[in-house]
């Protein structure tokens, strides 16, 4: 019987750095998701911002885990084979009042060195699009901008890399402790044994706890809805565009990813559960709260809508703490904004916490780096020849609008963990995120996934149980007759 060092539950951001981190010391760890694939959850719906030191919380766990984070970011960048926007932020105050919060955070000790006030016609200098009406901004360099999906999966396929068992499809639902280690049971039948447990669980952490027999306040959710522009909005603006915050949240803002398409949310707005439906008001308030700090901002090129949701505890602030009634389980709740920034800073908390109950953490000499796989959009002319030559699947381009080829896709069906639905896929090589949204690739993918991963047509998923991609038997013939 294997017992592992330790047992991660939620293969989310945080669960995926803290297998990460941990896989650099010589230790035995597994990470079990119950969804199908890794970044299913909270993470795989945000705006994907690095905060800056100037945008901490002071006096809180999650100020403290965001502070920890920055001194990691260029380190894991490099292991992970990373490359975040290096775009900086704008913060936009449109009355006396508002630029007063904004003298308030230069004057904070952790604010970003080169951080300053600007005049509205330096503000204009450096984004002319900005509403003219501004009164005063607060630009900070440091703010960064990744792909949630990228960072994520990155931190998956570094920890696997090194050791680390994911094991997808697993919900946990129930432990039992021996004394001397955890035996954790899935909801499948299947059951691993362990010496501590992380419990990782984003919004499910608290349920998962109160199964254990811990009672954790209970969570309440937050939902935030997004636009999704085009690829061709590129440039319109350089910089993440925040309003003052709220008590509440960051607010509206306006976003640059590193795949050039432009964001536009979060609104922050009560909701039951995980639910991640966008709405009709939800999205007008996203409008309005756009156009008040970017008055033209380009609505006719919206190719997508979606929404996440923030679980938070009643305090607004992280818990990670071990359970009262079995001192080997550690649980992370309330993980909502910054956790993504917060990641590394996270991974490196726990670990400490879990040396100090006796995991031995001694850093191995043969840890690998991430080598990130290439985009066939990101090569030169040069190159693109070169890996056709070599490969003629470099050739067969399957997503026109992110001009993704079949050998990029047979290569994210054989990764670890390798993507076995669509949303898999487009989270690893952006197949169905671009302007035709799947029109094209999706009449190629359902036969390349059956041929390549195994994964018959009329079985196929768009995002998990339940989300059959080809409802009629029919259909399945038509797929059939693609190349
Ligand atoms: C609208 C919005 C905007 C945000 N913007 C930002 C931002 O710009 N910058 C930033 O730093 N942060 C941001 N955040 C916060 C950030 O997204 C989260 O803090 C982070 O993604 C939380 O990650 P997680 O791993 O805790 O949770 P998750 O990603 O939800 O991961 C938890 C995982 O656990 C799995 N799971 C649940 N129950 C079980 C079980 N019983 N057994 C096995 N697996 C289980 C789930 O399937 C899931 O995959 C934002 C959040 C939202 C909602």
């Amino acid at each position: 019987m294997k017992v592992y060092d330790v047992a991660i539950v939620g293969g989310g951001v945080v669960g995926c750095a803290i297998a990460w981190y941990l896989a650099h010391c010589s230790l035995d760890i597994l990470l079990l998701e119950k969804r199908e694939d890794v970044c299913c959850g909270v993470s795989k719906a945000n705006t994907g911002i690095l905060h800056s030191r100037s945008y901490w919380t002071p006096g809180t766990l999650k100020g403290e885990m965001h502070l920890r984070s920055l001194s990691w970011f260029e380190r894991a960048f490099r292991e992970l084979g990373l490359s975040p926007l290096r775009c900086g932020a704008l913060t936009l105050a449109f009355s006396r009042e508002e630029a007063r919060y904004l003298e308030v955070s230069t004057k904070s000790e952790e604010t970003s060195a080169e951080a300053a006030i600007l005049s509205p016609k330096e503000v204009l200098a450096i984004e002319p699009r900005v509403n003219p009406e501004i009164y005063a901004g607060y630009f900070d360099p440091e703010t960064m901008v990744v792909s949630p999906f990228a960072l994520t999966i990155a931190l998956a396929e570094g920890a696997a890399l090194n050791g680390v068992e994911i094991h997808c499809g697993k919900e946990v639902i129930a432990l039992e402790s021996s004394g001397r280690f955890l035996r954790i049971c899935c909801s499948d039948g299947t059951a691993y044994h362990a010496r501590f447990l992380v419990n990782c669980a984003g919004a499910s952490a608290v349920r998962l706890a109160q199964n254990l027999g811990d009672s954790l306040p209970s969570l309440s959710f937050f939902r935030g809805q997004y636009f999704v522009l085009d690829r061709e909005c590129q440039g319109f603006v350089r910089c993440v565009l925040y309003p003052v915050p709220t008590e509440k949240s960051k607010g509206i803002l306006v976003a640059p990813t590193p795949e050039g398409n432009l964001l536009l949310g979060p609104n922050f707005e009560p909701t039951q559960g995980e639910d991640t439906a966008t709405t009709r008001e939800g999205l007008l308030e996203v409008e309005r709260g756009v156009q008040r700090l970017v008055p033209d901002v380009p609505l006719d090129r919206v190719i997508t809508t979606f929404s996440g949701v923030r679980p938070a505890l009643p305090e607004r602030d992280f818990l990670i703490a071990f359970s009262p009634s079995l001192p080997c389980v550690l649980h992370l709740a309330g993980i909502e904004s910054p956790g993504l920034t917060a990641c590394f800073g996270i991974a490196e908390y726990v670990g400490e916490l879990l040396a100090r109950r006796g995991l031995p953490l001694r850093e191995r000499n043969d840890f690998r780096f991430r080598v990130p796989s290439r985009a066939f959009r990101e090569c030169s002319l040069e190159e693109r020849e070169r890996l056709i030559r070599e490969d003629p699947d470099w050739g067969k381009i399957v997503c026109r609008c992110e001009e993704v080829t079949l050998a990029e896709v047979k290569r994210a069906l054989r990764a670890n963990p390798p993507a076995r639905t669509l949303d898999g896929l487009k989270r690893r090589i952006r197949v169905f995120a671009g302007r035709c949204q799947g029109s094209f690739c999706g009449m190629h993918l359902p036969r390349i996934l059956e041929s390549e991963g195994g994964i018959p047509v009329h079985g196929l998923q768009k995002s998990g149980p339940g989300s059959f991609y080809v409802l009629r038997r029919d259909e399945v013939a038509t797929y059939a007759e693609v190349r």
